[in-house]
């Protein structure tokens, strides 16, 4: 069965007319009941991230100031969100969310996340909405659990051997939200078991770029058909070359025309191809994927729940049907 993460922190009061669409972390899971895509077995509430696997991506200077809010206004303008203790705290069940997410896809192919593709948030501060990087804090504790140096201890408690006796030493990051995965990408800029591959408008935010270990920057207006185009050139062929264990799918819908900080052209039809490609092709190559959410701001927000909920759509007609 489909797994999906959803605490009911998820949504975070924010200020009225503030630019996030923070009510689609409510929205989405009721049109997903409503529409049939989903039932209320398929949802599970994460739990609460342990500091330790934070730490194994963010630095203890940054992780710590940020539990006592002692963030100066000019990183808090840099976040993008009016910074609260309850906000810190919604962030670690959202990782929760990817991490139990990542168990659950190791036993069913799938799992999602309602929330998180923080891939803005560096080891050492968060910009444009994120705080603390869910997938990055996900991937190092797959490697951490399933790494070729625990795995293969018998008895060693924290080894976990799945009936495929699966070990993970190797992990792509499919990032296709229409902003580059800059924080992603430096975090694992010298890590070679994280492969990141981002797919992203080349004049959309971040102005200054990371580089990833692949980058694709489209043109402003990059329609379907050449959108699809590229990523059905890249994927599969990426995926032969990196042979990862597990992939992360950051599914952002913020590729739509209609998006006001994307600055693509892709339609909802096309965005919903997109997801099906992804999630066909790793189900072809037998590698468990875990997906969260990224970013969506299109001005009409059933819009935004439209295209999420045919991310989980496709999940469920990929794999459950
Ligand atoms: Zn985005």
């Amino acid at each position: 069965m489909l797994k999906v993460a959803h605490h009911p922190i998820y949504t975070y009061s924010l200020p009225e007319k503030h630019r996030f669409p923070m009510a689609k972390y409510d929205l989405l899971p009721k049109y997903l009941l409503d529409q049939g895509i989903c039932v209320q077995d398929n949802f599970f509430e994460p739990y609460k991230i342990s500091e330790v696997a934070i730490l194994r991506v963010h630095t203890a200077d940054y992780y710590h100031r940020l539990l006592a809010l002692d963030i100066d206004k000019k990183e808090i303008r840099k976040m993008g969100f009016p910074l609260r203790q309850e906000l810190v705290e919604r962030g670690h069940y959202i990782m929760g969310g990817t991490v139990q997410g990542c168990e659950y896809a190791l036993q069913n192919g799938v799992a999602l996340n309602i929330a998180g593709g923080t891939h803005h948030a560096y080891a050492d501060h968060g910009e444009a909405f994120c705080l603390l990087n869910d997938q990055a804090v996900a991937a190092r504790w797959l490697l951490n659990k399933f790494g070729a140096g625990v795995a293969k201890i018998p008895n060693h408690p924290e080894s976990f051997r799945d009936q495929n006796d699966r070990v993970i030493n190797k992990i792509l990051i499919v990032d296709l939200d229409v902003h580059q995965g800059n924080g992603t990408a430096k975090i694992f800029e010298n890590d070679d078991r994280v492969f990141t591959f981002s797919m992203h408008g080349a004049k959309n935010y971040p102005f200054k770029k990371e580089i990833s270990d692949l980058d694709i920057g489209l043109d402003d207006g990059t329609q379907d058909a050449e959108y699809l185009e590229i990523l059905k050139n890249t994927l599969p062929k990426l995926i032969k070359k990196v042979k990862p264990d597990f992939i992360f799918y950051l599914s952002g819908v913020d590729i739509l025309a209609t998006d006001k900080l994307g600055r693509l052209s892709c339609s909802i039809e096309g965005c919903a191809a997109r997801d099906h490609f992804v999630l066909q092709t790793c189900k072809d190559q037998n590698i468990p994927v875990q997906i969260s959410m990224g970013g969506g701001y299109s001005p009409d927000i059933n819009l935004i729940i439209e295209a999420h909920a045919n991310t989980y759509k496709m999940a469920q007609s990929v794999y459950f049907k």
